[in-house]
């Protein structure tokens, strides 16, 4: 029997988060790009909560939106909620975040990848990797897929998220697949350990959903989406669509109890399940143990969507027997008659540590193959879509001969991810929080187009219509800047007066009305550069500061071993990780200033 072969430039493999928006990358920048997943009615499918953004991970959503990427633009267009999160708190921590429309998402998704020129969307499960061995390098050539199709690629990117030797587990019942109704794959977890990477295993686990009609709406609380809602996009002008509100209920000790009596049934705690889950994103039964202290827990009751009835209970993730789900909801006000239409249940999977990946996500073992999203150990729509388009680009940049984009720690969330990963490795399920960036204060969501745009248009992501909208708001941000530095007040510049706490902007308003004819998003950069000017340029001379090590640049091939002043410890991590900076060297663990002293006068 012959078998099919296809060219392209780029395969990628698996359209969840991460593959959509290292398809989009590649195709967008030129390349021939095909996106393999093992089902085309599940292209940017939400395995977990119906949400997009929250805290850190909305600056990540506006930063892949900087970029080119296009998850703000799928999730303004389709979100039924949207509020900006701790905006009781300084500017660094406001974080916007949607409710998505599941399904209306998960299909605009997939227009948007069947429209993109230079991009094919094919339903095939994956199974083999094509590898060329010169010498001691090994390159990727494609890959092959159930069949024996073969699709031949200069770059190939995996996006295989929690589908490798997937297992689902709910009480004693064990199945297999990545998602509730959809398969796994054995055979890439095989393939990638012959070709020596090493696997490990984590948990991720999700709640029930209800039918909405069964659920008893007068004993919740009502909690609505924002007045003014905020677009996730630079491109979008306003939100339109009407919102829909979510509701709170609690767990309480009745419910606690329940699950205590039965935790010997627990996957976790019966020792059926014996990989690590997310910490700061508990199943109900472990923030039962581990904070026996507290008499209740929050649920978010979140719609699925507005065409559907189905909602999702934030709050109460579990791998409990379906029973003891059933019996825990009876317990729970307002759910007391609420009919389950989906159980609850955790997943195991393969994940390839990420020290295994340069900081552009090409794997150091074969030339050419690149690993986004939760494959990395990572966790999270949003972590997911940063790393695909990073991976995405860099393939595209690679393939083109042109450098690659790599962001630092001080210019994005982005940057901060991916350098924790390839520096530091995982011991849990990453996600990503405002307390693992050291500049957050400039890492700011309204900011992300500022820092990362232009770095977008010049790796050709950033279409023309968006550069020329960010140029307009570059230009116009300047003339009210040039404003208020003109204009006086008591012999004072108006820019002087802002930067003082006491001013408001409506102060400012009533001495110079032609500072209204601004846009908004232009108004705020000002105030927000004017009243947080302090603190900014402390950051900014850290950054400076922190840039001269990141500078300092480590080649590839340099020989640790031959540095005989170097520890031991220090040889082997050192040459296991490759940084590419004295600066990353840094941060890995282990690695002391006094090393680092080592290093910079060998490399000098
Ligand atoms: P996915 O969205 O999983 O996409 C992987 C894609 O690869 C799929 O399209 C799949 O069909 C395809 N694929 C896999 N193998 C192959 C192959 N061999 N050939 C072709 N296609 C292939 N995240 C949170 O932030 N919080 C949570 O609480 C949470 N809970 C979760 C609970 C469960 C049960 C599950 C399943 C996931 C949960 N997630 C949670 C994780 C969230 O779904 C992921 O972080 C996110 O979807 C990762 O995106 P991704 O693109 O890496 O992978």
């Amino acid at each position: 029997m012959s078998s099919l072969s296809y060219e392209f430039d780029v395969v990628v493999v698996g359209a969840g988060h991460a593959g959509i928006e290292a398809a989009l990358a590649a195709a967008r920048m030129g390349m021939r790009t095909a996106l393999l997943t093992m089902n085309a009615d599940t292209v940017g499918a939400m395995s977990c909560n119906p949400a997009i953004g929250g805290v850190a991970k909305g600056q990540i959503v506006r930063e892949i939106d900087a970029l080119g990427g296009e998850m703000g633009k799928c999730i303004d267009a389709t979100a039924i909620q949207f509020r900006m999160l701790n905006r009781g708190k300084g500017p660094a921590m406001h974080s916007p975040r949607a409710q998505a429309d599941k399904k209306h998402y998960q299909f605009t998704m997939k227009r948007i990848v069947e429209e993109t020129p230079n991009l094919t969307l094919r339903q095939e499960t994956v199974e083999g990797l094509l590898i060329e061995t010169i010498g001691e390098k090994r390159r990727v050539r494609g890959v092959v897929a159930r069949g024996d199709t073969v699709y031949r690629a200069a770059a190939v990117v995996f996006t295989t998220g929690t589908f490798l030797k997937a297992l689902m587990h709910t009480g004693e019942a064990k199945t297999r697949g990545g998602r509730a109704g959809d398969q796994t794959t054995e055979a890439l977890s095989e393939c990638l350990t012959d070709c020596g990477f090493e696997l490990a295993r984590f948990k991720t686990g999700t709640p029930c959903r209800l039918n909405g009609r069964t659920i008893d709406f007068s004993k919740l609380e009502e909690q609505p989406g924002d007045d003014d809602p905020r677009p996730f996009s630079f491109a979008t002008e306003k939100i339109t669509q009407t919102q829909v509100s979510c509701h709170i209920t609690h767990t309480n000790e009745a419910v606690h109890e329940l699950i205590r009596a039965n935790l010997d049934r627990a996957p976790m705690y019966s020792g059926q399940i014996r990989s690590c889950g997310p910490r700061y994103c508990p199943s109900i039964e472990d923030k039962v143990v581990r904070f026996a202290e507290r008499e209740s827990h929050q649920i978010f009751l979140e719609p699925e969507g507005r065409n559907t009835l189905e909602y999702y209970c934030n709050g109460i993730s579990t791998s409990l027997p379906k029973d003891v789900q059933q019996a825990m909801l009876r317990l729970i006000p307002g759910l007391e008659k609420a009919e389950v239409m989906r159980w609850g249940y955790a997943v195991e999977y393969d994940y390839a540590p990420p020290t295994q990946l340069h900081a552009t996500l090409e794997t150091k073992r074969v030339d050419g193959l690149y690993f986004a999203g939760q494959i990395n150990g990572t966790t999270g729509y949003e972590e997911a879509g940063a790393q695909g388009l990073m991976a995405g680009t860099n393939a595209a940049l690679k393939i083109q001969g042109k450098p690659p984009l790599i962001l630092d720690r001080s210019q994005a969330y982005i940057g901060v991810l991916i350098d924790d990963l390839v520096t530091r490795g995982v011991d849990e399920p990453y996600r990503m929080f405002t307390s693992r960036a050291e500049y957050r204060l400039l890492l700011r969501h309204d900011n992300a187009d500022r820092r990362l745009s232009p770095l977008g248009r010049r790796a050709g992501l950033v279409n023309d219509v968006d550069w020329a909208r960010y140029e307009r708001k570059v230009d116009v941000i300047g003339k009210l800047t040039g404003l208020l530095r003109s204009r006086k007040h008591e012999g004072e510049s108006l820019e002087k007066h802002l930067k003082r706490t006491e001013t408001e902007w409506e102060q400012i308003v009533a001495w110079c009305p032609d500072v209204q004819e601004f846009p908004p998003g232009v108004i705020e950069q000002v105030i927000l550069e004017a009243k947080y000017a302090g603190y900014i340029d402390r950051q900014t001379a850290q950054v400076e500061r922190f840039q001269r090590l990141e500078s300092k640049a480590i080649p590839m091939t340099f020989d640790y071993a031959a540095v005989p002043q170097l520890r031991i410890e220090a040889k082997e991590k050192l040459t296991r990780i490759r940084p590419g900076s004295v600066g990353q060297a840094g941060r890995i663990s282990g690695i002391t200033p006094a090393d680092l002293a080592v290093l910079l006068i060998y490399l000098e």
